[in-house]
């Protein structure tokens, strides 16, 4: 078994970010699992990305993967959209730093920095013992137009992201060995 990186199947135009929480300086999400008290889906995908970076799951979503706390994530429903949840994984990977670019300087407020690039997770990291979900230790993007585009990968085992491929879920894509 393998890990591999969720790919939501469709992306929520803006209008998420209203109310967040951004950094002064950089405009970056001071918290990627910010929840919006207002927001309703408009994307009615079973798998979204929010404006945030946050991934949002449908109801079937949520009952396609059982026992979410037992694979390492939570799932908070949003307070304006029952029918949908944010897929937050607990489990926190080490990304390999060389596999990624860094842009631009380390905000001095929040100390985040855009990050680009395919990440390759630490070498270190037994992926075959792997099951269920987890993130990324780094967050990735940001840019001048878009700087509150910034939010951790997540990833998942294949067996896992496998079926809710095959029911139309997610799709997933591979992580660089
Ligand atoms: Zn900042």
């Amino acid at each position: 078994m393998s890990l591999v990186e969720l790919v939501a199947r469709g992306e929520e135009p803006d209008g998420y970010l209203e109310g967040a929480p951004l950094c002064p300086v950089c405009l970056c999400l001071t918290d990627s699992a910010w929840i919006s008290p207002t927001y309703r889906v408009r994307n009615r995908h079973h798998s979204v990305t929010a404006a945030s970076g946050l991934t949002l799951v449908s109801q079937q979503f949520v009952h396609a993967v059982g026992d979410v706390a037992g694979l390492g994530a939570r799932l908070v429903p949003l307070p304006a959209d029952p029918g949908y949840h944010a897929l937050i994984a607990e489990r926190v990977l080490p990304i390999d730093r060389s596999s990624v670019t860094h842009e631009g300087i380390v905000c001095p407020e929040c100390g985040r920095q855009p990050t680009f690039g395919r990440p390759r997770l630490d070498s270190e990291i037994d992926v075959d013992e792997f099951k269920g979900f987890a993130r990324s230790d780094l967050e990735y993007g940001g840019t001048a137009s878009r700087p509150t585009g910034q939010a951790w990968r997540t990833f998942l085992d294949v067996d896992l992201a496998t079926r809710l491929r095959g029911l139309k879920l997610c799709q997933f894509r591979p992580v660089p060995a």
